[in-house]
């Protein structure tokens, strides 16, 4: 596809037209889709469901490409317990739904975080205390020169928030060491992160999340709370009243309202709190 808005393409939906967007079928598809663009000088960039990105209004002149129709979940007994790989490109929650219903635990605490794997992995996404990396065994990775290689939780640098995956590279799957337990049990600790993200979260808006990532264990909402700006708007952008580290898109809000308003708060924190929060959501298209 040519020419997309972004705005069909993430949880904010802001953000102007992408290049291209491509879905490759399978892993020769892909090898041969990053050669084709290397050849043409066209940047490459991985896209999952959005959830973690705003994209500038004047949009992406790159290709974006989206693994999601390479779908594949596997489980096997293992000495340990339950070996599940599942494809970079599926749902998060829909995987957590799939071990739910098998008694697999591992990763209830994730339940409902809207994004891919292949996303949450790369932004080692967590939530209730729990991080995806946790129960992680192994990542399946190419680089956009087509070369695959395997990263272990133990050298894939995974911290709050972080991993050592590169923007050039792609996950194509995951494997994770899951626990048999009574099933009951995990799907009751799946409703509760559920009933908890509704309760805590403006979840009937457009947004991306956490906009900041905690500073040394403080939650960013403290900081914003403090410094007065909890529902404050710039535009059609404002923090949510439920939760002050959301930045919600009202109906119309574009990316610079919502840029400006991140701005604004930090400048903001800073004066108040002496606290520099650092940005979660990644910004595409933007100048440095
Ligand atoms: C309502 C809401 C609630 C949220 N709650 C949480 C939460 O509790 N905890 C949390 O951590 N996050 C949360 N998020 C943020 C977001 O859902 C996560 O960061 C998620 O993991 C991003 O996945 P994605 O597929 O949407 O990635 P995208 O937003 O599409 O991309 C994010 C990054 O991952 C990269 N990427 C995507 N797919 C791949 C791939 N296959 N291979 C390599 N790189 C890839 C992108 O290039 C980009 O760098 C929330 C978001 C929303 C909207």
């Amino acid at each position: 596809m040519k020419d997309v808005s972004m705005k069909r393409y993430t949880s904010m939906k802001v953000g102007g037209p992408a290049r291209f967007l491509i879905y490759p079928l399978d892993e020769q598809d892909l090898v041969i889709l990053l050669e084709r663009l290397r050849d043409e000088g066209i940047t490459a960039r991985f896209l999952g469901n959005g959830t973690n990105i705003i994209v500038s209004d004047r949009g992406l002149n790159e290709a974006l490409i989206r693994i999601t129709r390479m779908r594949h979940t596997r489980y096997r007994k293992a000495d340990k317990g339950i070996y599940a790989e599942v494809s970079g490109g599926a749902s998060l929650t829909g995987f957590i739904r799939e071990n739910g219903r098998r008694g697999f635990s591992g990763l209830e605490k994730l339940f409902w975080i809207p994004g891919t794997i292949g996303g949450a992995v790369k932004m080692n996404a967590g939530s209730f205390g729990a991080a995806i990396s946790d129960p992680l065994e192994e990542v399946r990775i190419i680089d956009n020169k087509g070369h695959v290689a395997s990263i272990t939780k133990k050298n894939g640098g995974f911290s709050y928030r972080r991993s050592s995956i590169k923007a050039t590279e792609c996950v194509l799957s995951t494997a994770f060491l899951l626990k048999e337990k009574e099933k009951k049990e995990v799907l009751g600790d799946m409703e509760y992160v559920y009933s908890e993200r509704k309760r805590r979260h403006p979840m009937e808006y457009p947004s991306s999340g956490s906009i900041f990532k905690a500073v040394g264990g403080e939650p960013a909402w403290r900081f914003i709370e403090k410094a007065g700006l909890k529902g404050i708007r710039v535009g059609n952008a404002a923090i949510s009243e439920k939760h002050a580290n959301f930045i919600i898109n009202l109906g119309s809000a574009s990316a610079a309202d919502i840029k400006m308003l991140i701005e604004k708060i930090k400048k903001e924190v800073y004066e108040t709190c002496g606290v520099s929060l650092e940005e979660e959501v990644e910004f595409w298209g933007f100048d440095a």
